[in-house]
This record gives C-alpha cells, structure tokens and sequence, in this order.
C-alpha cells in the first residue's frame, strides 16, 4: 500500500502548479498539446507528469479512437529542461512508475532512479499505449524531444522540422531513450550521435524516421486526415498491431540495448559530476544552444 503521507507531499501545491499540456477531444481523436512555446516546450518533470495524466485519460475515453502528441509554438520540443526558471529537477514529483524517490539520495543514484521513471520509464510506458499515436513536429525536435517522437507510431513532420541529438558535447551517449540506432540505419545513427547535427524532415524521411513530410501550413490537416482513418479500423486490430511491432522491435534488441547504454548514459553523467561537478559537462541551456546553432558554411 501507498502510504497517504507519500501521496500527501508528493501532491502538495498541485492546484498552483501551471499547465506545461493541454489536453481536447475532437471527434475521436485526443490533442495532446506541449503548451511552453515560450520555452520551445522544454521538459520539466511536472510537464513529463501531466503528459502521462493525458495518456492515461485518452487511454480510458471510449470515445478516444487516436492519440496525437504535438507542440504549440514554432517547435516541437527543444528537448529537456536544462535551464528555464520552471526546472524541478530537485522538486518532489508524483511519481508514476515503481521507482523510489530520487530527491536528497546521494552520488549517482539521485539522476539513476530520476531517470528510470521519468525518462526511460515514461517513453516505455507510452510506446506501449493501446492506441495509435501520431507525433505532430515542426521545428524543432531536440534530444529528449526525440524521446516523445520516438514513443509515437507515427511522425508527421512540416517541412521545417529538425531532428538532433547534440548530447554527445555534454559527454554523453545520446539521450536516454536510446532508440537511435532502430530509427536510423547504424551509419547514420553514428553520424547523428556523433557530430550531433540537425537532420532536417526530408534527410529524416529519406531512412523511414518520420513517415511524411508537409508543408507547414498543411501539417495539421494531414493529422486529421491520418488520424481519422485509422479510427475507421478495428481498435483491438491496432491495439494487437502496434504490441506486433513493438515485440519485434524488442527480438531485435531495442528493450535490451536500451537497458545497456542507459547504463552507460548513467556512467557518463557520474563521470562528468566526477569531473566537472555537473552533470552535462558545464553546459547549461545557453551554452547547447549556441553550440547548437548550424556552423556557418566555409
Ligand atoms: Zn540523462
């Protein structure tokens, strides 16, 4: 059993905390809306949250046939919280998977257990969702903005998307969804990784990564359209469909790989507490961000 303190703490100040998601049905479709445009829907562990709070409620309505993950604003998601005023690693979180609490636990275990649930567990959890999902991205899709993209089972994308991993400046292997090498063929997936550029829609199409591309303005109407067709098939065939694909991605290795370099994920990060006493090498958001930015053409 729960203890009811647990729960107490954990919830706490839940009325005051601000919508980082909104969440409508239309038809028989669920929008899911990453809603922190102002910070090009940056991941804090409350956003992580109430996405999860919105999987669930679109997995229990009836009515809700489809599930579309998109982004407000002029990007998907910039990836990871690393540096906005609303960052919470250290805040007390509901936690919705098995794992601990991970704040005030010492060394390497605090980031360990935060990640399990948060990251790893979280993208597991809604990669198995009995529904389809469709990513809806334009602009930007940053490291952990991957993660989301990646958990769908479809990727729309605008003409003016990006893909990018750049954590390899801060040290480390990729993020912590390490799907890269199953949505990429190996050669490009090293490539990606480690020079750590944007891949723009088109290049991503190119190796199956994303299943079309669009223009921006007609990025939308091509989700309802996708979204309302697959309504029109049988929810029980798509539920055993998507378990289909997902359990021979797993026989490939996916669930284990990934069990393996999120380990290394984590020996990365103790490595740079070790060395830098931070655990991205001493980059903050403001630093990945100019980094980030293309290289001028020579
Ligand atoms: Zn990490």
């Amino acid at each position: 059993m729960a203890t009811t303190d647990q729960n107490t703490e954990n919830t706490a100040g839940a009325d005051t905390t601000p919508e980082f998601v909104s969440y409508e049905v239309k038809g028989t479709t669920a929008w899911i809306m990453l809603n922190r445009p102002e910070y090009s829907n940056a991941q804090n562990y409350r956003l992580l949250n109430q996405l999860d709070d919105c999987f669930k409620r679109a997995v229990e309505d009836e009515e809700v046939k489809v599930i579309v993950l998109g982004g407000e604003g002029k990007h998907f998601s910039a990836g990871h919280d690393i540096g906005t005023p609303d960052r919470d690693r250290m805040m007390p979180r509901e936690r919705k998977t098995l794992w601990y609490d991970h704040v005030d636990k010492p060394g390497a275990e605090l980031q360990y257990v935060l990640e399990q649930d948060a990251y790893l567990g979280f993208c597991r959890r809604w990669q198995e969702i009995p529904k389809p999902t469709i990513a809806m991205v334009q602009g930007a899709c940053v490291a952990g903005g991957l993660m989301l993209a990646w958990a769908c089972d479809l990727i729309v994308a605008s003409e003016d998307a990006f893909f990018q991993d750049p954590v390899v400046r801060m040290g480390v292997p990729g993020v912590e969804y390490f799907a890269h090498a199953f949505e990429l063929p190996p050669r490009i997936a090293r490539e990606f990784l480690m020079l750590g550029r944007r891949m723009p829609a088109d290049r991503a199409y190119m190796y199956g990564m994303v299943n079309a591309v669009v223009p921006r303005d007609e990025l939308k109407a091509n989700v309802v359209e996708m979204a309302d067709e697959l309504a029109e098939r049988s929810r029980f065939g798509l539920a055993l469909t998507k378990q289909a694909i997902n359990f021979v991605e797993d026989l490939r290795g996916k669930r284990t790989s990934m069990d393996g370099v999120f380990h290394m994920h984590h020996l990365a990060h103790a490595h740079n507490q070790l060395l830098s006493g931070n655990l991205v090498n001493g980059l903050d958001a403001k630093a990945m961000a100019d980094a980030n930015r293309p290289k001028e053409k020579k």
